[in-house]
């Protein structure tokens, strides 16, 4: 075993011999904690003892009821009473909780249809077309968007769902760093000058692909930069808004309507379900021509079973509420509500002396602990002062940035966040880490 500690860096990345063996396992507490509750502004942890080793749990029978400052919940929708629970318990009692067939066969339901049409209208496309699961839309839709021939241009920090997406393309690809606008300037450049590899040849389609919000910088897609290179260059935008689509925006429209951009400028618009409106599935809205060809031509539609019809109501009952097609205001008051806790929480934690990664309209608030045990500490720390958090570090972030992410709901109360603002102060100081904090 020590002979094999030697080689710190091939065994690191041998993730089976040494991170999962001698470092995962010393963390490995602070994942997949399993929860027995709703995961709204608060939820539910199962408590468990780990043995002496980190290898095995056992639940303790004692249960937990904490904040939630972890789950994507920006707009308070994952609720199982409120303004959505019944219509959705009424699907299950007509529809049942699955769809028993794919898309293309037996799986279209009247509610899918509707939903297309509600989504599409939204964002402001012709059409839009729906997926069981948001991972899958970007991976399996990709594919049949550009192929061998075309050039990809990458954010380098594009979610693991567009980079498999990327990959089964078999177009050419090229990573620009992150929202670096010179950068990505520069690989067109080029790229249109030399053409496809070895022919030479002019590419087929450019498409360049971002998301709106990045999920572990908080930060946001310099979005009229992207808009202007795709037309000075001729290429084509895939904007993913899973983390803006509801919860960005005057309207929750996302960084377009954030940034006053036409939503034409943006040819494919990608979004999913599983967090401003508290559901599953992901959608894609386009011009007509390119979704039907996503309804001829995607995997999703063809081989996989599809959006549970429940799911399907319970995202058409949120997007009425945020569109305020229902004809109230509740929509825009969460939607507000979710500025004014994200602003709240992230100016309090900069106060603190924290370095607090991303946008200041981000409900995503990534604080930086650096270090990689502080982090599990933190984590451990905060649940016994009963906030739930997600830390997050290497594969994810490099090394040396090991930071916990703060998700900010429009459902938590100034109570629930000063209550956390509060722990975090006292875990801070107990793990030292203020030295490390930036004095003004
Ligand atoms: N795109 C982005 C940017 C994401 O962050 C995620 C996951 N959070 C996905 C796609 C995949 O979506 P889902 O979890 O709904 O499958």
């Amino acid at each position: 075993e020590l002979d094999k500690l030697k080689d710190f860096t091939s065994l690191y990345h041998g993730f089976e011999s040494f991170f999962t063996r001698n470092m995962y396992r010393r963390v490995r507490d602070c994942f997949n904690r399993p929860i027995c509750s709703v995961p709204g502004a608060t939820l539910t942890l199962v408590e468990r003892r780990t043995d002496d080793y980190g290898w095995t749990f056992t639940a303790t029978g004692e249960k937990k009821e904490c904040i939630n400052l972890g789950s994507y919940n920006y707009l308070g929708f994952a609720e199982n009473h409120g303004p959505c629970a019944d219509a959705t318990i009424e699907a299950i009692k007509t529809f049942g909780v699955t769809g028993s067939s794919s898309r293309a066969d037996l799986g279209t339901t009247t509610l899918h249809r509707r939903l297309e049409t509600s989504v599409a209208r939204f964002v402001g496309k012709e059409d839009a077309v729906v997926f069981g699961m948001g991972f899958a839309t970007n991976s399996t839709n990709m594919p049949v968007l550009v192929d061998k021939g075309c050039l990809l241009l990458s954010d380098e920090l594009n979610h693991a769902s567009l980079v498999l997406g990327a990959r089964l393309t078999g177009a050419t690809i090229k990573v620009f760093r992150h929202n670096d606008m010179e950068h990505l300037e520069g690989l067109l450049r080029s790229s249109i000058i030399e053409g496809q590899p070895r022919t030479g040849r002019a590419w087929k389609k450019i498409l360049i692909v971002v998301e709106g919000v990045y999920s572990m910088e908080g930060s946001l897609v310099n979005l009229p930069d992207v808009i202007r290179l795709k037309k000075k260059y001729g290429a084509y935008v895939y904007l993913d808004e899973a983390h803006s689509i509801g919860a960005l925006g005057p309207t929750g429209r996302g960084v377009v309507e954030h940034f006053g951009c036409d939503v034409n400028d943006v040819d494919i618009m990608m979004g999913t379900f599983t967090k401003s409106f508290g559901a599953a599935g992901g959608y894609i809205a386009a011009d007509k021509a390119i979704i039907d060809s996503l309804r001829a031509h995607s995997h999703s539609q063809r081989y996989a079973t599809a959006m549970a019809p429940p799911v399907a109501q319970q995202i058409l009952s949120a997007l009425a509420i945020i569109s305020g097609e229902d004809g109230t205001t509740r929509g825009q008051e969460r939607i507000r509500a979710l500025a004014r806790n994200s602003a709240y929480f992230r100016q309090a934690a900069q106060k603190m002396g924290f370095i607090v990664y991303g946008n200041d309209a981000s409900p995503i608030v990534p604080v930086l602990i650096y270090h990689p045990a502080k982090n599990a500490a933190l984590s451990r720390m905060m649940k016994d002062r009963g906030v739930a958090i997600v830390v997050v570090g290497y594969p994810a972030t490099p090394i040396v940035e090991s930071r916990a992410r703060f998700c900010i709901s429009a459902a938590h109360t100034r109570e629930q966040l000063d209550h956390c603002l509060q722990a975090l102060d006292e875990c801070a100081g107990l793990l030292g880490l203020k030295y490390s904090l930036v004095h003004p």
